[in-house]
């Protein structure tokens, strides 16, 4: 009994010993840190494509500055930023006084980053003449030289631009006045930025399968008229039914234009396949985008030389369009 009682008595001692160091530990542990936070504060490390570059003292606010700056990037026409490298970040404790770089992180970033312009040129012929800031600066030229009845209005056209080199833009009244050519005969023959290529009577093998970019009735089909090649399949329909892809691809060529094709989407498909996509009354893809097979590209109007809605649909083949009932609408 009393053996046990001695025992329990030890146990307890030894208990009361073991909290005492625990809380006298802790209690230093404080002091330390407490008096480390006098001097010393966390910090992030930043390296840059395993580079150390500086410390910063906010990683959030950092990064969401360099993030702002890579979705909307510092420039008027910029479309996308195509960074080349991203901060990485390591917590440190360094001295109180030590300078942070969020500056110098930033322009790290920016300046080993790429950005890419929109911006749309305006065409006559195949040659970009003059280039403006928006769409609407590019439609108001188109307009303005067409309701003037300008000798060249046919072969004008604008275009949208995705370059990592930004033009001199103009502004529209020295674009009109510029291209405006005073009609002395009647007009001649329209030259069109697209080229119309060289055709072809057989069916090659295009090494993918197209789906119907739009339902609607076969109003034209491809071949010979008396006034030259119908360079593709006419569907019409209503106006505003969506227009889809007809293979996945990347969107090559966005053309906005009153005469001719209108406005325009072409799609590559890789191997020199290509399908065009005419007289849209919208279009909702941009240049370079990809698109999946059946994603709604445009919409089914009437713009440039045509009559009604529908769909001037083309097929080509290095360069060279093809019947596109080869491929889609067979039977009908
Ligand atoms: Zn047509």
């Amino acid at each position: 009994m009393f053996i046990i009682l001695r025992n329990v008595k030890n146990i307890f001692i030894h208990f009361r010993r073991t909290v005492k160091v625990i809380s006298l530990t802790m209690i230093a542990i404080l002091i330390i840190l407490g008096i480390l936070s006098l001097f010393y504060t966390p910090m992030y490390s930043v390296t840059i494509n395993g580079e150390f570059v500086g410390y910063t003292i906010n990683k959030t606010k950092l990064q969401k500055r360099i993030n702002e700056y890579i979705e909307n990037g510092d420039e008027e026409n910029t479309a996308f930023i195509d960074a080349e490298y991203l901060p990485e970040y390591q917590l440190c404790l360094l001295k109180k006084n030590n300078q942070t770089n969020d500056d110098e992180i930033f322009d790290i970033i920016k300046n080993s980053s790429t950005t890419y312009y929109e911006y749309y040129a305006i065409v006559e012929g195949t040659e970009e003449k003059y280039y403006v800031s928006t769409k609407e600066n590019a439609e108001d030229i188109i307009n303005q030289l067409k309701e003037k009845n300008s000798n060249n209005v046919s072969s004008l056209a604008y275009t949208q631009i995705h370059s990592t080199e930004l033009k001199e833009f103009s502004d529209v009244d020295t674009v009109v006045s510029a291209l405006y050519k005073k009609k002395v005969v009647v007009a001649t023959s329209s030259s069109y930025s697209y080229a119309y290529a060289d055709m072809s009577y057989s069916a090659p093998d295009i090494g993918i399968s197209l789906i119907r970019p739009i339902d609607g009735y076969i109003s034209s089909r491809y071949g010979m008229r008396s006034s030259g090649r119908h360079t593709g399949l006419d569907i019409a329909g209503s106006t505003g039914t969506p227009i889809m892809a007809a293979a996945s691809g990347t969107v090559e060529k966005v053309n906005y234009s009153n005469v001719s094709y209108g406005n325009c989407v072409i799609i590559s498909h890789g191997n020199g396949i290509e399908t065009l996509y005419a007289h849209c009354s919208q279009i909702y893809v941009s240049v370079g985008q990809s698109v999946s097979q059946g994603e709604t590209i445009a919409s089914r109007g009437s713009t440039g030389n045509s009559t009604g809605p529908h769909l001037h649909f083309e097929v080509r083949v290095n360069g060279s369009t093809v019947n596109p009932q080869y491929y889609v609408y067979q039977n009908q």
